[in-house]
């Protein structure tokens, strides 16, 4: 077992990646340019009111001055996304503090018509949480207690602002842990997550939260509160209407409360990072895996070499990158392909003998396994430091994409004799899901290079029966890309689903339908 001895040094890291990172300071764009991934032109709708001093007033009177934020620093980074990609111009921030201001506001607005955005964190990786123009931003980040939690049942119940960091940590003190995590967990709210859907690390093992999410508040544009709060994993009265706001990006209606189920915590975690020869070795491998390791598989992860190479290049991680340092010196100079991992793993001896197995049969070159959580948490935050990477890296194209697993790394290599020396193709993600990040990396953002990508990877995606997007929903980027992935008949029940929740179309407009089928309101 010499191969798997972890190295001499122990690994250390400061500070956990995304607690270290201020997502809002991080929104200003590099090159000064705010850039639209968008071929279609979207028109502000004429049926949109502006906002008034009469409706600065009505919003002092319901949430007090500490919720109406006019301040134009607080404003420019609720306008800006993470990648400082998309920016819009709203003069007008409310921070709703209970579920009540957040009805008063949507029936005001809704009255007026006036547009809103609800946001969470704000890191969003679509352009689905800031205005395109004026529209109002309504997070509801004030709200943000915990409501219940039962041990017997694992059954949590909050507000929606919550942070998902939080909801960890609360959980780990209680022995259980959330069904979801993801980089972005330290700014990250639970409502930003239920509303995208997120999938995140976790998905392998505890599934997607249309399963662990067991209920859900909500306020739908006119102002009606939705108490669909159960704690039951089994209700079969009538159609299940939480799972129309699980995914559906705010455009349906303002989440406000959560109850979700969480998993007792693990009695141990294990990380392997491996190295395989080429991408055939890796799908072979992931089998391997779910044969041998079954139900204590908590995640599949992969990164390919020059998401590796980027990584390694990178210094976001500070310094005293020793993670850094012991995977370089393990795999050498001719570190090649694809590496992957898998956390967390319960039983050494299971893991060990899988691995030898691997190595033996060739389908690993390479690797290490974590000898303590220092060195599994600082593996970990290779793979989870990748999108900080890039964009330290300049600009960056960002696809997330569901593909059957033999097609998936096939359109990284065409995207690459498509693209040519003009940037980098970066392929990473959650491979145990089907789910390819596929990102491209150029020094700025070039319209030519935008053409060389678009309509190409849509094209493809849709041909190999993939989706054009596993888990970061469509937003603004890919509203009018939606028939990529959805047949016409049922984009048009969509449509016809938010015209009857949200009939004058004020719940974060031009966002995830194409806003063509909305000319008419
Ligand atoms: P926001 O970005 O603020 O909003 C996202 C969307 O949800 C918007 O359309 C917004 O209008 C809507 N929304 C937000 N709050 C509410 C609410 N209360 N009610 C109704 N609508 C609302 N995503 C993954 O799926 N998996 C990953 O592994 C992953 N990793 C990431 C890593 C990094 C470093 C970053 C920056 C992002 C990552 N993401 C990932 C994307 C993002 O973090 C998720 O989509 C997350 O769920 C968004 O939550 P948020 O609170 O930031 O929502």
């Amino acid at each position: 077992m010499e191969k798997w001895r972890a190295a001499d040094r122990l690994l250390k890291f400061s500070s956990r990646f995304a607690s270290a990172v201020n997502w809002n300071n991080s929104c200003k764009s590099k090159q000064g340019k705010y850039f639209y991934s968008v071929a279609t032109t979207v028109h502000r709708n004429p049926l949109f009111s502006s906002i008034s001093p009469d409706d600065i007033s009505y919003f002092k009177t319901i949430l007090g001055e500490r919720g109406v934020v006019q301040d134009a620093l607080a404003l420019d980074a609720a306008n800006t996304d993470w990648m400082g990609k998309y920016r819009g111009s709203s003069k007008l921030l409310l921070q709703p503090k209970n579920t009540e201001e957040v009805s008063q506001i949507l029936k005001y607005c809704n009255s007026r018509r006036l547009a809103v955005v609800p946001q969470g964190g704000n890191t969003g990786l679509v352009g689905g949480s800031v205005p395109v123009f004026d529209e109002v931003i309504i997070n509801v980040g004030l709200m943000r207690n915990i409501l219940s939690f039962d041990k017997v049942s694992g059954v949590l119940v909050c507000e929606a602002g919550c942070i998902l960091e939080n909801l960890i940590s609360f959980l780990d003190d209680e022995g259980f842990i959330m069904p979801l995590d993801l980089g972005a967990k330290g700014s990250c709210q639970i409502g930003g997550n239920v509303s995208t859907n997120a999938g995140g690390l976790r998905l392998l093992r505890y599934g997607s939260l249309h399963g662990s999410v067991l209920g859900l508040e909500a306020v739908l544009a006119n102002g009606t509160v939705l108490d669909m709060l159960g704690t039951l994993r089994k209700d079969n009265t009538g159609y299940d209407l939480k799972h129309l706001f699980i995914g559906s990006e705010g455009s349906l209606g303002i989440v406000t409360k959560v109850s979700i189920l969480t998993p007792p915590k693990l009695s141990s975690v294990n990380i392997a990072f491996l190295a395989c020869e080429d991408y055939t070795s890796c799908q072979k491998l992931l089998l391997e895996a779910k044969k041998k390791l079954g139900g204590i598989l908590s995640a599949f992860e992969f990164l390919d070499s020059d998401a590796m190479s980027l990584v390694s290049s990178t210094t976001f991680l500070g310094t005293e990158n020793h993670g850094r340092e012991v995977i370089k010196d393990k795999y050498g100079q001719d570190f090649t392909c694809i590496d992957l991992r898998a956390l967390p793993l319960e039983f050494w001896e299971n893991l060990e003998a899988f691995l030898l197995h691997s190595v033996e049969s060739g389908l690993v070159a390479n690797g290490v396994l974590a000898q303590d959580i220092n060195q599994a948490s600082s593996f970990w935050h290779i793979r989870e430091g990748l999108p900080e990477a890039l964009m330290k890296a300049g600009a960056v194209y960002k696809y997330d994409l569901s593909l059957p697993l033999e097609k998936m790394y096939d359109l990284v290599e065409e995207m690459r004799v498509q693209i040519g020396p003009a940037a980098t193709v970066v392929a990473y993600g959650h491979l145990g899901d089907g789910n390819l990040h596929l990102n491209i990396s150029a020094p700025a953002y070039d319209d030519n290079i935008l053409a060389k990508i678009e309509p190409f990877v849509y094209e493809w995606t849709s041909k190999n029966r993939g989706s054009i997007s596993a888990e970061h929903g469509l937003g603004l980027m890919k509203a009018a890309k939606i028939h990529y992935s959805k047949s016409p008949e049922t984009v048009q029940v969509m449509a016809s689903i938010k015209k009857l929740l949200d009939p004058n179309g004020i719940l974060n407009p031009y966002k995830v339908l194409p806003s063509s089928l909305f000319s008419q309101n």
